[in-house]
């Protein structure tokens, strides 16, 4: 029986943000691309659960690929932002120290600061810190005016639907089970085992799977090491209290920046993350001595927070290069055509500045590796602008109104404790890549995650994915596969 084999210029595995942002760079060019990941949405992965931190890039190594990755992405990040119609915020940074000591170590990361050329950045006393960032338990900081915040989720989702736009092959719910090379030198990309794709080209973006996706290549790029990082979520009402992100000094086994306070665009303060090595590489548990840890931590920053509510709890993954026995302090971005495989692009051991620094990865990629090796002619017709779906609550009366006469659905409440309507839910069901689960709709609208963390909005989200999408309570999940909300129903 003959097979028929869909054939690609380039197979890019994983759609998180570094994926996603190779995606829509490729989408410029007359190539044709697929981007393939194993989970029900983009950004399922790393690039769903981080700080969201626009760094500055004075905590990464001088002459890395850290260092320039972060300092061109940050000048990138906001232009690619605008582009696509994203918000993100400079909402500035405070790294804090208590003792004289500490101030050494401020001092010593403004001057790695200085190295990477990083702008904005000072030492202050207490002083000014109270004008910047009233109520914390500071002697210094190292401020940075160039940190800023945005939302990862929703980034990456805004790259790769726009992607899809520009006419790349969004394939979710397909997971790479295996890489054999053509005779004539290009790959067969195996799907959940049953389907394969021809192309010449594969970018490796598979975040915390990275060394076995390279591995099935036949190539050693050495392992990922899971080490996970706790946060809590404070209400929106702790949010007016802090506008800057709030840094202890950082943690001196470079497993992490530290338990820090950072706003979200969304109003809310997240504190966390801690950092700990772990087994299961997707084990996203949160632990309850954690949990007392980082709000003993986070109080002593900011005393004042003891008064909020903690809404919620959840945990990121960061791929280290190096596991918790290792010497090592430092592990750089691997970035690089494989020698033995020519056209396999792997990029591994993307933590932390790594969203960051998605745009500069994913211009290099498509520049300077595929660019490199062939012609890259720019496509007619483009489009630069993501189809996001307005947030109905920003808009003033008058708006508001005339978005309910063009569509009756915004009058119509549906998660209350985020102001979202039933119009705002249908657009996030029925979105362009078709990700169909709860989380696909949340990450979309920010329904369900609020005060009462879904417990009025998600009977009637799931009633509308149902009439949409025609898909029984019993069959939806939440993100992954594996995760029903619902077992069986007693009334239906
Ligand atoms: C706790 C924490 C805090 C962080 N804070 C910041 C920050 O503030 N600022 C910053 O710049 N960076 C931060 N980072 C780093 C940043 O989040 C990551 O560098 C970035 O998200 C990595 O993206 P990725 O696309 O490489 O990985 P992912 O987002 O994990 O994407 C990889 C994708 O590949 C898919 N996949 C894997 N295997 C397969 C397969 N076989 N077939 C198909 N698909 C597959 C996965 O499902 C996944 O969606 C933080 C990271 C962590 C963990």
């Amino acid at each position: 029986m003959k097979v028929d084999i869909e054939k690609y210029d380039v197979v890019i595995i994983g759609a998180g943000v570094i994926g996603s942002a190779v995606a829509r760079e490729l989408s410029r060019y007359k190539i044709s691309a697929a981007l393939l990941d194993k989970e029900t949405d983009a950004a399922e992965g790393i690039s769903k659960a981080n700080s969201g931190v626009i760094h500055a890039g004075f905590n990464v190594k001088p002459g890395s690929l850290k260092a320039k990755f972060n300092l061109e992405g940050l000048t990138e990040l906001p232009k690619l932002a605008d582009e696509l119609g994203v918000e993100y915020r400079f909402c500035k940074k405070l790294v804090v120290g208590q003792t004289g000591e500490e101030k050494k170590i401020l001092e010593k990361l403004l001057g790695q600061g200085i190295k990477n050329s990083v702008p904005g950045l000072s030492i202050i006393g207490r002083k000014e810190i109270e004008k910047i960032q009233p109520n914390l338990t500071a002697e210094w900081a190292l401020f940075s005016e160039k940190t800023g915040i945005v939302t990862p989720y929703l980034f990456t989702i805004a790259l790769a639907e726009n992607a899809h736009k520009n006419g790349v092959e969004v394939k979710l719910k397909s997971e790479v089970t295996s890489i054999n090379k053509n005779k004539d030198g290009s790959y067969r990309i195996g799907i959940n085992n049953k389907k394969f794709i021809n192309c010449d080209w594969v970018i490796n973006a598979a975040g915390l799977f990275s060394d076995k996706t390279a591995k099935m290549a036949g190539e050693d790029i050495g392992s990922v090491y899971p080490c996970r990082g706790e946060y809590f979520i404070l209400d929106k009402r702790a949010g007016k209290e802090l506008d800057t992100a709030v840094y202890p000094v950082p943690c001196r086994d470079n497993r992490g920046l530290g338990i820090h306070l950072t706003p979200t665009l969304n109003g809310n303060i997240l504190i966390g993350p801690s950092a700990e090595y772990i087994d299961e590489t997707m084990d996203r548990s949160t632990t309850a001595e954690v949990m007392y840890q980082l709000k003993r931590e986070a109080f002593e920053l900011m005393p004042q927070l003891s008064k909020y509510s903690f809404i919620r709890s959840f945990s990121g993954i960061r791929p280290k290069l190096f596991n918790s026995n290792s010497n090592e302090k430092f592990a750089d971005f691997y970035i690089k055509e494989s020698e033995v495989n020519p056209g396999f692009v792997n990029l591994h051991g993307i933590e932390s500045p790594g969203l960051t620094s998605a745009p500069a990865i994913a211009r290099y990629v498509v520049e300077n590796i595929i660019g490199n090796k062939r012609d890259l002619r720019e496509k007619e017709v483009f489009f630069p602008t993501w189809e996001k779906i307005e947030r109905f609550n920003k808009f003033g009366y008058r708006t508001k109104d005339i978005y309910i006469k063009s569509d009756r659905n915004y009058s119509k409440l549906i998660c209350r404790c985020e102001e979202i309507t039933e119009a705002e839910v249908l657009k996030a069901i029925n979105n362009p890549i078709n990700a169909v689960s709860l989380d696909a709709v949340k990450k979309r609208t920010h329904s369900m995650m609020g005060r009462c963390q879904a417990g009025f909005c998600m009977s009637r989200i799931i009633e509308l994915i149902k009439k949409e999408k025609k898909i029984p309570p019993t069959e939806l999940v939440l993100n992954n596969m594996k995760s029903k909300v619902i077992f069986s129903m007693r009334k239906y």
